[in-house]
């Protein structure tokens, strides 16, 4: 039996901390699906395809990830893919009270699916998708923060 999970975010842009989540859980599941919320309520930075086009770019060495969008229900898409649980990351405790509300909503919803979470790596615990955009918008060095391609898609943006 093929254990699939999916890691579902707005990635706008993915960072190192995003990266980090998805190597461990393509090395826990036999499929990884970084799936990119593509909520029509919800404003984003990048667009839809910029925000694939960069993860397209850092899974690429991954035979096992594959990277796709939804809109409507995480829990529906979920079933939908046969996939068996949903991967989040925690970072501080800021965190927890937000993800335990999702997670139980999405419980009610589908108790099929299960959400999984996993603790950030403590390099990565202070990087957010929002403060990258910002320090990266003032002109400050964010290479360590988020991959080269990510890094290059802010710079054309900024500049
Ligand atoms: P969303 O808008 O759904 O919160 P994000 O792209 O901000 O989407 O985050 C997707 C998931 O990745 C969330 O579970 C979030 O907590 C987690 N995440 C974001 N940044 C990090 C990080 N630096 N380390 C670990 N997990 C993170």
């Amino acid at each position: 039996m093929i254990r699939k999970t999916i890691y579902p975010g707005s990635f706008d842009p993915p960072t190192n901390g995003h990266c980090d989540i998805i190597s461990r859980s393509a090395k826990i599941f036999d499929r990884l699906i970084v799936a990119v919320g593509a909520n029509p309520e919800k404003k984003y930075f990048f667009s839809l395809e910029e925000r694939i086009e960069m993860l397209r770019e850092i899974v690429s060495e991954y035979d096992n990830i594959e990277v796709a969008h939804f809109d409507g229900l995480l829990v529906e898409y979920a079933a939908k893919v046969n996939a068996v649980t949903i991967i989040r990351g925690l970072r501080a405790l800021s965190d927890f009270e937000y993800e335990l509300e999702l997670a139980l909503m999405n419980r009610h919803l589908n108790s099929d699916v299960d959400t999984i979470f996993m603790m950030t790596d403590e390099r990565y615990s202070f990087i957010r998708s929002s403060l990258v955009r910002e320090v990266a918008k003032l002109g400050g060095d964010i290479s360590d923060k988020v991959p080269k391609v990510v890094e290059n898609y802010l710079k054309k943006k900024f500049s």
